[in-house]
């Protein structure tokens, strides 16, 4: 006999602001979760009961959350996977689809068996042998860690060769390097795959980064029908390949290469809910998180509609708090009341605000697209006055 969802305990590795907004669409449903998280001062730690503060590493905690729980999946592909290789038949996505995604390699090298678009790309085994290769590749390009990076972390552009005469990179490698593309903007489509039933695609975003970190994403994507069903189309394609069980990201670069050419590019995957996606909360009829929480417990899933109107997603970083003088936590709001059209703000907790840190983020709605992005800039503007 089928289990209910009220019966379906999952398990949550990682307690950030997605394991956080994934716990509250499962308790909706009535399933419990238990959340296993390093930092004692995550989002989850600071507003979820049974949270586990211990390591990824730590073999009794991992054992202890895969015992108890009927389905584990993951809040960031930079779990370590071998720890949870021994549990894989309960782990949603498959361990197999985490290791993937969790080494820029192995997915450029997935990517290109599956017949995805991608930038031109050689890794390189270790630091060591970066200068050379970096010449003999050619400029502009981008070195990327191949292991553990996120948010722009372990990257370095090199636009002309005189940059790399005295360039320090951090760790020992193995690393990625990419050609840099001169982009016309970045587009991201979030694929829900149930075990049983048919996947679907949630409405394509656009998305623009600042520092290599996301700044906002807007609803509906303003790239033409034709590109966001080519997208759509690769996306559900690479979510079936892998067979995921449960959400896949896919982020794409619209831009041209060496060859002048604009295309659609593969940048990379993230087997999870993805900060792109926070829009859904309000935007659409089924959030990603609802989407994915659905899929743990077995719950029937249905493509979700769009609310009319337009949608922008504004990411809120420590640097917001820093202008506000303040180190952490809460932040001054006061600036909401002048902004009608601001329909969430969601601040995670975070007790400390460092410069580029995720610390929130907020949703506007407006008629068009071009507006929704202007009353997103200006409110942030109005939130870094304050007070
Ligand atoms: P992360 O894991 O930190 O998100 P990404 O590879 O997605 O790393 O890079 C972050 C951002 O940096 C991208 O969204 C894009 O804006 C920029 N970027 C990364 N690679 C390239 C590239 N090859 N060409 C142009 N821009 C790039
Ligand atoms: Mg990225």
């Amino acid at each position: 006999m089928k289990r209910t969802a009220d019966q379906v305990s999952v398990g949550i590795l990682g307690g950030g602001q997605l394991g956080l907004m994934l716990a509250e669409s499962l308790l909706h449903l009535g399933a419990s979760v238990a959340t296993l998280e390093p930092d004692p001062e995550s989002p989850s730690a600071t507003r979820l009961a049974q949270v586990k503060a211990k390591a990824f590493t730590d073999a009794a905690a991992i054992k202890e959350l895969f015992s108890r729980c009927d389905v584990v999946t993951f809040d960031s592909e930079n779990v370590p996977e071998a720890p949870l290789r021994r549990y894989a038949a309960q782990l949603r996505p498959r361990r197999e689809v985490l290791a993937v995604s969790q080494d820029r390699k192995s997915e450029k090298a997935f990517l290109t068996a599956a017949g995805a678009p991608v930038v031109r790309h050689q890794p390189i085994a270790r630091t060591a042998e970066l200068p050379a290769a970096i010449r003999a590749f050619g400029f502009p390009c981008i070195v990327k860690t191949t292991l553990g990076g996120y948010d722009g972390k372990g990257q370095y552009r090199f636009g002309s060769a005189k940059e790399l005469t005295d360039a320090k990179f951090e760790g020992a490698g193995p690393w990625i390097l990419e050609e840099q593309l001169t982009l016309t903007t970045e587009i991201s489509c979030i694929v829900a795959r149930p075990r049983q039933g048919k996947a679907f695609c949630f409405p394509v975003f656009e998305n623009f980064h600042q520092h290599h970190i996301l700044d906002v994403t807007v609803l509906p994507a303003r790239v033409s029908p034709a590109l966001q069903k080519q997208a759509r189309k690769i996306s559900l394609q690479l979510a079936e390949a892998l067979d995921v069980e449960g959400l896949l990201t896919v982020e794409f670069f619209v831009g041209r290469g060496r060859d002048g050419r604009e295309r659609l590019y593969v940048n990379e995957l993230a087997p999870r809910p993805h900060n792109s996606g926070h829009v859904t909360r309000q935007a659409c009829t089924m959030s990603q998180f609802e989407a994915l929480a659905r899929i743990l417990v077995g719950a029937p899933l249905f493509e979700p509609v769009v609310h009319p109107g337009a949608w922008c997603m504004g990411n809120l970083l420590g640097d917001v708090w820093e202008a506000q003088g303040r180190s952490g936590g809460d932040l001054d709001l006061s600036a909401w009341a002048k902004f009608p059209d601001v329909v969430d703000v969601f601040l995670y907790g975070k007790a400390i605000a460092r410069p580029k840190r995720k610390m929130g983020h907020f949703v506007v709605r407006a008629k068009t697209a071009d507006q929704a992005v202007r009353r997103a800039r200006a409110f942030r503007v109005a939130l870094m006055r304050a007070p």
